[in-house]
């Protein structure tokens, strides 16, 4: 049996790594199933639990980032865009997974203006389908970089403090 997809996703501010995500979306895909559609929570929650742990109180969390992450692949796929696993490399010779350097939005706060979209240069957020900026890509983040929380005006984008940085050192 060939080894399973390994990526990590953003669910409610932490990276989480979950193993067969992409055999999943393609499955669920390949079934019919759209961003829509009413049993796709339920689906996705049950596919995922069938390689990984999901712990009770973080279910609705992780709802809503898979239900977020299988709307974009369905774009990606819909546009003939490949919707692949993507390599974030290193960084200081750690996996940039491992690093949890990226920005999270207060969605009480942000008021959609792209102000962030537009500065990123590293294509880490996206608008869904209802118009609502999100971070897609939190590892495509460049590690120690501020510049969206400086453009964003009612200060919705948390970042973590340079301090945790030290905890990482250069690797040999
Ligand atoms: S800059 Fe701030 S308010 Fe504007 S879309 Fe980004 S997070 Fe939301
Ligand atoms: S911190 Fe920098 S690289 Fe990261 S999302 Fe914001 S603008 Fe993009």
């Amino acid at each position: 049996m060939p080894a399973l997809s390994y990526r990590m996703l953003n669910i409610g501010g932490l990276p989480a790594g979950l193993l067969g995500l992409e055999e999943l979306f393609a499955e669920l895909y390949d079934a019919g199933y759209g961003p829509a559609d009413e049993n796709l929570h339920k689906a996705l929650i049950a596919g995922v639990k069938k390689h990984n742990f999901i712990p009770a109180p973080a279910l609705p969390e992780y709802g809503r980032a898979l239900c977020m992450e299988y709307a974009r692949y369905c774009r990606q796929k819909r546009s003939g865009k490949a919707a692949a696993a993507r390599d974030y490399g290193t960084w200081r010779g750690y996996p940039r997974e491992q690093i949890p350097w990226f920005p999270t939005i207060a969605p009480e706060l942000c008021n959609d203006c792209g102000a962030c979209l537009d500065t990123c240069a590293r294509e880490v957020f996206e608008r869904d389908e209802n118009g609502h900026v999100w971070v897609a890509e939190p590892f495509l983040c460049l590690v120690g970089c501020c510049f969206c929380k400086s453009v964003c005006e009612p200060k919705a984008i948390h970042l973590p403090g340079q301090e945790i940085l030290k905890n990482y050192r250069e690797k040999m």
